[in-house]
């Protein structure tokens, strides 16, 4: 069965996106078989992949509100063993429209329930909300990633996010585990970055992974051509450390 990891953290601009676009895509180049879950209405990891959303009939919106089967969803990447269940905009309308249907929190659980066993890796990648399309994403899930931005607030907000994960362990799902903390845009240049990432491991000591995502402006670049960064500059620092960071998660197995 495919291990489900939600991408989390309701601060914006912090890297889950990245994260779970090149996260996804060095997994699947490390030879594993991967399904990422676009669950934000802006839809940007889906065209982080490649996606053009004007090609898209069904998405995630449809298989949480519709019924429709996530398999109806799956597009293919240029990434090979990447596969993708895209989001548009109709999403937007999701977050209102769930509160008033049955089993309103566990509709992404039960709905990846269908797929798990075809994937090594689900990734989803979630909206910068603590709402009811995030709450689905860590009741479907068995870890969670927090992308934290080495910035001078980088704390501020994880006291909230982590009373909703205790809140989703009591109430929906028990197994829930945080997988890691992961330090994004890191800046060597800066005495600032240096103390964020000491204050975040005094914070959460071995949850930290060892991985340091650095500001890389390749990483930026790559979105707006559609490719991940192992296709877009293999070489590139980013590339290297998001590499490193699948083979962490792998370990955590
Ligand atoms: P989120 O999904 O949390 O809102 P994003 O992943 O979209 O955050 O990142 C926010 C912005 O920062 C994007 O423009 C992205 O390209 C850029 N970015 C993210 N990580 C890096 C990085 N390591 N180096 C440089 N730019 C980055
Ligand atoms: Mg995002």
């Amino acid at each position: 069965m495919g291990r489900i990891i939600a991408i989390a953290n309701q601060k914006g601009g912090v890297g889950k996106t990245t994260t779970s676009v090149n996260l996804s895509a060095c997994l699947a180049y490390l030879g594993k078989k991967v399904l990422l879950v676009d669950i934000d209405p802006q839809g940007n990891a889906s065209s982080g992949v490649g996606v053009n959303k004007g090609d898209v009939n069904q998405c995630i919106y449809d298989v949480l509100i519709d019924d429709v089967s996530v398999k109806d969803t799956i597009l293919e990447t240029k990434v090979e063993n990447l596969h993708i269940v895209p989001a548009t905009i109709s999403l937007a309308g999701a977050e209102i429209e769930l509160v008033s249907t049955i089993s309103r929190e566990v509709r992404l659980k039960k709905a990846l329930q269908e797929v798990q066993a075809d994937y090594d890796f689900i990734i989803i990648d979630c909206p910068p909300s603590l709402g009811l399309l995030t709450i689905n994403s860590l009741t479907a899930a068995d870890a969670i990633i927090i992308p934290v931005q080495c910035e001078f607030y980088a704390l501020e907000g994880l006291s909230q996010l982590l009373s909703t994960i205790r809140l989703v362990q009591k109430h929906l799902n028990k197994t829930l585990a945080i997988d890691g903390v992961l330090l994004t845009m890191f800046d060597a240049r800066t005495n600032l970055g240096i103390q964020v990432i000491e204050e975040v491991k005094k914070y959460f000591q071995d949850k930290v992974y060892k991985s340091i995502i650095p500001r890389n402006v390749r990483l930026s670049e790559a979105p707006s051509h559609g490719e991940p960064i192992i296709i877009y500059d293999p070489k590139s620092r980013g590339a290297e450390v998001y590499l490193e960071l699948a083979k962490e998660v792998i370990r955590h197995g």
